[in-house]
């Protein structure tokens, strides 16, 4: 008779990168694995589409820093390391109608918006953040009231503020100063020795090639890939974590949520172990969401990729040219351009009727580039992600959600985690490799998992308590 520990059932919930980096890791340690993904596809934020005639893209930008090691290091496994290249980026800045180079410290020297003193003072600000090997001590101070103090307020306003309002929206004056120290950081870094200027890195055929080599290698190993899946309630049925899936009630060892941290308080507020105190932390966790539109033409707008926008009343905050990154033989001479604002998840830009958007949108494109007209598009997409960005203000450090949940068996895994770093694919890698590791342990530590045969893994029926709060 075979004594050892067979191997477990485990649910991941989200199909997005975390939750596919844990999958796949689980997978590998011969665990029989389900997916379930509330979409049609996987990938999360990083999903793809097609555009008219079949080229295939990111629905909201992506690229990676060469610092990402957590990526690179995954494609390497994956086989597809040489599909990712990496490219010299491109930065303009855009204030008051003008356009300015900010790529190289010599543009940012003949940045005019800002007066001499202030160009210098914030070029000495860069090399201070730099400087700082500790980030610990700026969790408790805001990024803006920081810059003030270094950067002074003039040039604060200018540089810094439209750049933070862009990315947190209402909580722009919120954000601790250690993000924006691991942001800075990071940028600078991503570069190949010896050179200027950053660069970016994308893969050929896009971001959906690492979807595609991780379903071909859960599938091999016999896992379940279910898209289309909303997972609504977490419960527990006989001290074991179980799902209701298709209305039926399924156990499981052990639940991956690698899902928005307020998804998991809504889906497990009926759970016994679930506690106000757990699904007041979970739910105190503010999220903005994301409006993208994908827009291509027929002739090319701008050779830069990154346009950064310095006044605080455009209509978009995000404005950059993908074939000003790979080129435009990578993209087959199509040109191609996001643009988008990240904005509360209840903010009219994540229901307005697409051709209003479109309409806005063209319109403060051609203010800014005089170049863009209406009649060069080709075609336009619109996407709007919900839970896009999580808000890290000074007292985010001690909110973070643990990975090992309170209700037994369950497990979190999602961007909210990820701090101070700005949250990326580099990080879902990463944490997801991290809960894989946590869930194989305590699997490992199970004493019931000691088992003579393999545990049922047919549906088991619910109890009448269960069934009334699976509808909740
Ligand atoms: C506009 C934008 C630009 C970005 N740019 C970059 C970039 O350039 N580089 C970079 O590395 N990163 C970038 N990111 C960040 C990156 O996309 C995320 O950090 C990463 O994708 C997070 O992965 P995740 O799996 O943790 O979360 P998600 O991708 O959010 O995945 C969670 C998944 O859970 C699913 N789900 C939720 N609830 C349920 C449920 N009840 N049942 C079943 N499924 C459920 C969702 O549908 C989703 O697929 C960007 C993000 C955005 C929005």
């Amino acid at each position: 008779m075979n004594h050892a520990a067979a191997p477990a059932r485990i649910a991941v919930v989200g199909g997005g990168f975390t939750g596919l980096t844990a999958a796949y890791e689980l997978a590998k340690a011969g665990h029989r694995i389900e997916v379930f993904e509330a979409a049609p596809t996987l990938g999360g934020l990083v999903a793809g589409f097609e555009l008219d005639d079949g080229f295939p893209l990111e629905r909201a930008y992506h690229f990676l820093y060469t610092t990402d090691h957590w990526m690179t290091d995954m494609a390497e496994e994956l086989g597809i390391r040489d599909k990712l290249s990496f490219h010299p980026s491109s930065i303009k800045a855009f204030h008051q109608g003008r356009r300015y180079g900010f790529t190289t410290p010599l543009e940012l020297l003949r940045f005019t918006p800002l007066s001499l003193v202030d160009r210098i003072r914030t070029g000495l600000t860069g090399l201070r953040t730099l400087s700082l090997r500790n980030w610990h001590p700026l969790t408790k101070v805001t990024a803006y009231e920081w810059l003030c103090r270094v950067n002074g307020k003039r040039a604060t306003d200018i540089v810094w503020k439209p750049l933070l309002v862009g990315k947190f929206d209402i909580y722009w004056d919120r954000i601790t100063m250690a993000w924006l120290w691991t942001r800075i950081h990071v940028r600078q870094t991503s570069k190949i020795d010896g050179e200027q200027t950053e660069r970016l890195g994308y893969f050929t055929g896009g971001f959906r090639v690492m979807v595609d080599r991780w379903v071909e290698e859960l599938e091999r190993r016999g896992a379940v890939l279910r898209t289309s899946t909303p997972i609504t309630a977490f419960h527990q049925l006989e001290g074991k974590p179980a799902l209701v899936v298709d209305g039926e009630v399924r156990r499981f060892d052990a639940v991956l949520g690698a899902i928005p941290s307020n998804a998991l308080a809504r889906a497990a507020s009926q759970h016994p172990a679930m506690t106000p105190e757990y699904a007041k932390q979970l739910n105190d966790i503010d999220y903005l969401g994301a409006a993208l539109m994908i827009v291509t033409t027929s002739h090319p707008i701008t050779d830069t990729y990154w346009h950064q926008i310095h006044d605080l009343d455009a209509p978009f905050l995000v404005f950059l040219s993908l074939d000003s990154l790979i080129g435009a033989e990578n993209t087959g001479g199509r040109y191609i351009y996001y643009i988008g604002d990240y904005v509360p998840n209840d903010h009219e830009l994540m229901t307005m009727d697409e051709d209003a958007l479109r309409e806005r949108w063209f319109a403060g494109l051609a203010e800014l580039i005089p170049e863009f007209s209406p009649d060069l598009v080709v075609e336009s997409h619109v996407f709007r992600f919900r839970n896009a960005q999580h808000i890290v203000d000074v007292t985010y450090e001690s909110r973070i959600p643990a990975m090992r949940t309170p209700l037994p068996g369950y497990f979190l895994a999602n961007f909210s985690q990820v701090f101070p770093e700005d949250r990326g694919t580099n990080y879902a890698v990463r944490d997801g490799l991290q809960v894989a590791g946590l869930i194989a342990a305590a699997l490992a530590a199970d004493p019931s998992r000691v088992v003579a045969e393999p545990p049922a893994t047919q549906p088991v029926p619910l109890p009448a308590s269960t069934v009334e709060s699976s509808s909740a």
